[in-house]
């Protein structure tokens, strides 16, 4: 029963994690069967790679990233992360007795919860975590195994150690000590970083350099699995082989939002306030409008209006108030044509005030006229009295015309 899970880049994708990532996994060219397991539940990305033979391997393997899906945490936390890999152990270790699997069986485990620029690592055996950083990979776990060891003591050299026939031996994994632990690798990541989860059908069929140029090349992360397996496959694809690409987009991906945001936010109070202020002026403008006045004429008429004269482009900021009982021709020549351009006021009340005083001025000056007319009229009569029949003249005459009437007598 080969167990072969292959998601697609967007898989049971939590809100929060702010990841992409693609991932694969093949049973190569010469194995009967699959013995990884991987699960991608973001924060969560697993690699297990059992071994046992067949019928126990994979159930090792399925029985971790069992275990680690239900019991990893949320979030990434390095003690949760260590105590659900040493309950996935405990797990493989009583199924060799219960009739899911053999005796002997058992797997390795490359746990890795990425969120945001944190990463958090578990690592059990020689399935690996690199992380592309900068364009360069790194290697961030360490092989349990016996090349890594010997590598360490000078006794080989990486080179020498893809080809050693014990190279498959590994000195840690689940299954055979129930008192084993993990490593854990806490590590602060940046946005564009790139992890990379594989079990060593991909690290002993490629070099590192090989593993770094698709990392590069291939940009979309799901494609980039696929690629990498395509490689090893190519290589000889002697084991199974389960790739993981994380790309870690960050905490720059929610500050971008967060800037995006305050930019919107201050957009929005500066049209804000610039409304308010058009609104005030606007409203400044109608009370100060409101509150003036001036006297113009309308049909000969002194006519009252609220607002300015005037206008711009084409608008008025004025409204008849009323047409008076003053005639223009009845003021002085100057009102008379100060008016036609408009007499402004503070305000109505002075500008009825004005009205009153130009009333008063319109009636002197039509008594006066009725003064002159009669005036004229007289001097008219006396002229008939002297020419003609000498007849009655008003006493009013004397008083009025002396010079005349002296001159008469
Ligand atoms: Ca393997």
């Amino acid at each position: 029963m080969a167990k072969s899970r292959s998601y697609t880049s967007t898989p049971r994708t939590r809100k929060s994690a702010l990841t992409t990532f693609g991932s694969r996994t093949d049973i190569g060219c010469v194995r009967d069967h699959n013995e990884d397991s991987l699960i991608v539940a973001p924060p969560l990305f697993v690699v297990a790679d059992g071994m046992g033979g067949h019928a126990a391997g994979e159930v090792a393997s399925e029985i971790a990233v069992s275990v680690l899906e239900q019991q990893a945490p949320a979030h990434p936390d390095s003690e949760q992360l260590e105590r659900a890999v040493e309950e996935a152990n405990r797990e493989v270790i009583l199924a060799q007795h219960d009739g899911r699997g053999r005796e002997g069986m058992g797997t390795t485990v490359t746990a890795a919860m990425l969120e945001g620029e944190r990463l958090v690592i578990a690592q059990v055996g020689d399935s690996r975590a690199y992380l592309l950083h900068h364009g360069r990979l790194q290697q961030l776990t360490r092989d349990h195994s016996l090349m890594a060891d010997m590598i360490e003591a000078g006794q080989l050299t990486p080179e020498e150690a893809r080809f050693h026939p014990n190279r498959s031996v590994i000195t840690r994994a689940l299954g055979s000590d129930p008192l084993m632990r993990p490593d854990i690798f806490e590590i602060n990541v940046e946005a564009g970083d790139r992890l990379l989860i594989c079990s060593d059908g991909l690290s002993g069929m490629l070099r590192d350099p090989e593993i770094e140029t698709t990392l590069r090349r291939v940009h979309d992360p799901q494609r980039c699995a696929s690629q990498l397996v395509n490689e090893a496959i190519a290589a000889g694809g002697h084991d199974n082989v389960t790739v993981i690409v994380a790309d870690v987009v960050g905490h720059s991906h929610k500050k971008l939002k967060r800037v995006k945001l305050k930019a919107r936010l201050t957009v929005f109070f500066i049209l804000l306030l610039f409304a308010a202020i058009i609104a005030g002026a606007a409203w400044g403008g109608y009370t100060y409008l409101n509150s003036r006045a001036y006297l113009s004429a309308v049909d000969g008429k002194v006519a009252i209006y609220t607002g300015v004269p005037g206008s711009v482009m084409g608008i008025s900021f004025s409204e008849l108030d009323r047409v008076t009982d003053v005639s223009v021709d009845d003021l002085q020549p100057g009102t008379a044509y100060r008016l036609e351009a408009g007499i402004q006021v503070d305000n109505l009340q002075a500008a009825e005030s004005l009205v009153r005083e130009y009333e008063s001025e319109a009636a002197a000056r039509q008594a006066e006229q009725a003064d002159d007319e009669a005036a004229m009229d007289d001097a008219a009569n006396d002229g008939e009295t002297a020419d003609g029949e000498g007849a009655t003249a008003p006493d009013t005459t004397a008083a009025t015309a002396p010079t005349e009437t002296g001159a008469t007598a």
